[in-house]
Formats: structure tokens, C-alpha cells, sequence
């Protein structure tokens, strides 16, 4: 089997609204797929993180990844992964191993439409289905103290036992009370996470997390800047909360420092983020070795796979079609939440198709 087309393909769409975090504001969504077409008749599709990067950037990555590819057997995916990576030159972090990724997941998707297994069996079929927890509480214009619990209640609702909400766009009192109003409207119950996306220096993670401990908080999710692993080991030393980071740290070089420095209690790992499916499993078994868990970072579609893959899967993070109105028409079948778990979906490979008469009118690549 050979290699004979390496694309991406781009979308944008505006938000319905735009949505802040703890550093920035949002006004699109988009993905972008990377797709490999082979002389067998066989494709497959990989999505690459960077919505943030224009078209052209990612777009001129992927022609300079496919002179490598072109001509070659898709199921070796080590071998072009260590021939992509030229950590001088592409990498070793950033917008080039993100792409790099989408097009080792795009490897992946092959090799599990060959096998005719999905992913999640292909790499080890640990278990079928997962617990999940809905991201979101984020700040919005005009969105108080009431129109956030009615959010978290909502999304409780969906039926699971854990939601996340960000803290870090605030003064650390408001963000107290956010997390205040969060906790009564959910009850003891329901596991409660933040997420900083890095907004803090180490010592206002300190003071937060130390005002937000009666709270009962499941993690406290990247306090500070990804490349501070010192300040965020103090935190973890600081506070009984646990620390979770990793979306944005990429190979397993990084995760390795993270690991070392004690840096984090939970890994998030993106496999859109640092370098694909086949860096995903190494990250996952290093995690292993020092009896860490794993609760990957966005993209429910591809996680849902890797992380019951693996035996320190511990949860899945699940954006709602209520968070991106569009979610629900982008690809052929959306994962449903049941009884708390999402279940790994039984089609070969990722199991993923673009609906692509839909999405027409947002390709801007
Ligand atoms: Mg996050």
C-alpha cells in the first residue's frame, strides 16, 4: 500500500457568541482534517490542532510534510514520524508538531481501517467505554452568577458526574464565589473541575486554590504558564487540590519534564496538540511507569479512543453540542453520553467522516 495524496482541509466558523477563558477570548471554532489518500482505495483522516494559525501556515506544512510521505507504506507510521520530526528545523514544539500529528493521525485512521478495527483496539482495548465530564462555565457577556448556574446545572444534566468550569479572567474573591455558586447548584456529589488556561503566576494559584479547597475541587487544571513546571510543582506541594496540565505540552520529551518535576498530579495529554496518536501512547505509557493518570485534552472524537485504550485512562473531557452549536453537524454521528460514560465507537479506525455538503460553506483552506 502506498501513499498518494497528503491535504488539509480548512474550517472556520463564527461563534454564536463569543466565549472567554483565563487568557483569551474566542470567536471562531474550526478544525482542521488532514486527510491521506492511498493507492488502495483506503483514506484516512486525521485533525490537526492550530485554529488559531491562519490557513496558509498549516496548509504550506502539510506540502512540506508530503514530499517525505508520498510514494510511501501508510501503516509505518514510526518510521515517518521520526522523518517528519527534525526537532532543528520543524518542532520541537508549536504549530509544526501539531500538524505533524494530524498527519500521524491520519496514519492511524488507515492502519485502523485495514486491521478493521477501531483505533481504541487496534492500541490495546482496555475498555470500551470511559467516564466523561462536560467542559464549559466560561465567561461570557453578560453571563452572572445566575445564568452560570444554570449552565452548570444544565450540563449536569446531560447526565454525568463531573463538569468543569474556568477561573482565571476574574479577581480571585469573583472567581471564589463562581466557584461557590457552581458547588450549591451541583450539589456534593457531582465532581467540580477548574481550568485556569494559564492565567495565574504561581503564587495567585497558591491563593486561589487555597480559598477554593472547601470547595471540593477534583482538579485544578493549568494554573499557570506551560512552561513553568517549577512554579506549578510549588502549587501541587501548596494545596491538596490536584493539579492537571498537558494540553499544552507537546512529545514526550515534555511530558517527561512535566513527570520529573512533579509538576502535575493528572497528565492531559492532546494527541491534536503533541504529535499525534503515535506520541500519545508513549506519553501514556511513560504516565504508566511513574502511576500517573491520563484525562486528554478536548477533541472527544479522537480521545474517546486513546483513552480507553490505556489502563490509567481516567476520564474523558466532552464538549456538548450546547458549547458550539455547530458540533453536532460536523461529522456523521456524534458520541452520546450514557449513564455518565461515553462509549468507544465500534467503526474501523477513528471513525470519523467529515460531513462535507455541510461544512462547504465554512472551508476557508
Ligand atoms: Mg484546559
Amino acid at each position: 500500500m502506498k501513499i498518494t495524496d497528503v491535504r488539509m482541509e480548512v474550517y472556520s466558523w463564527p461563534r454564536e457568541k463569543p466565549i472567554t477563558n483565563g487568557l483569551y477570548t474566542y470567536t471562531h471554532s474550526g478544525i482542521r482534517p488532514v486527510i491521506i489518500e492511498t493507492d488502495e482505495g483506503v483514506t484516512g483522516i486525521g485533525l490537526a490542532g492550530g485554529d488559531q494559525v491562519s490557513p496558509e501556515v498549516t496548509v504550506s506544512m502539510v506540502e512540506h510534510f508530503k514530499e517525505i510521505l508520498i510514494g510511501k507504506d501508510p501503516l509505518d507510521n514510526e518510521r515517518h514520524w521520526h522523518e517528519m520530526w527534525r526537532p532543528k528545523l520543524v518542532g520541537r514544539r508549536g504549530i509544526t508538531t501539531r500538524v505533524l500529528g494530524g498527519i500521524d493521525m491520519a496514519l492511524w485512521d488507515i492502519k485502523g481501517k485495514v486491521a478493521n478495527l477501531p483505533l481504541y483496539k487496534l492500541l490495546g482495548g482496555f475498555t470500551n467505554r470511559i467516564d466523561t465530564y462536560v467542559a464549559g462555565g466560561y465567561y461570557e457577556e453578560g453571563k452572572g452568577l445566575k445564568e452560570l448556574a444554570a449552565e452548570m446545572e444544565h450540563n449536569v444534566d446531560l447526565g454525568v458526574r463531573a463538569v468543569k468550569m474556568k477561573v482565571g479572567a476574574a479577581p480571585i474573591n469573583v472567581d471564589i464565589e463562581r466557584v461557590r455558586v457552581a458547588r450549591e447548584v451541583i450539589g456534593p456529589d457531582i465532581r467540580l473541575m477548574v481550568d485556569a488556561n494559564n492565567a495565574y503566576r504561581h503564587y495567585q494559584a497558591i491563593e486561589f486554590a487555597r480559598k477554593a479547597e472547601k470547595y471540593d475541587l477534583f482538579w485544578f487544571e493549568e494554573p499557570v504558564e506551560p512552561d513553568d513546571y517549577i512554579g506549578q510543582a510549588e502549587i501541587t506541594r501548596a494545596t491538596s487540590i490536584p493539579i492537571a496540565a498537558g494540553e499544552n505540552e507537546y512529545t514526550r520529551y515534555g511530558f517527561r519534564d512535566m513527570i520529573n518535576t512533579r509538576a502535575v498530579d493528572i497528565l492531559q495529554p492532546d494527541a491534536l496538540v503533541l504529535g499525534g496518536v503515535t506520541e500519545f501512547m508513549k506519553i501514556a505509557a511513560l504516565a504508566q511507569a511513574n502511576d500517573l493518570d491520563i484525562a486528554p485534552h478536548g477533541k472527544q472524537e479522537v480521545h474517546i479512543h486513546l483513552v480507553t485504550a490505556v489502563p490509567n485512562g481516567l476520564i474523558l473531557e466532552y464538549y456538548a453540542d450546547t458549547f458550539d452549536t455547530m458540533h453536532g453537524n460536523i461529522f456523521n454521528d456524534t458520541l452520546k453520553i450514557e449513564d455518565g460514560y461515553v462509549y468507544a465507537p465500534d467503526r474501523p479506525g477513528l471513525g470519523i467522516e467529515l460531513n462535507t455538503e455541510f461544512l462547504a460553506k465554512y472551508r476557508v483552506g
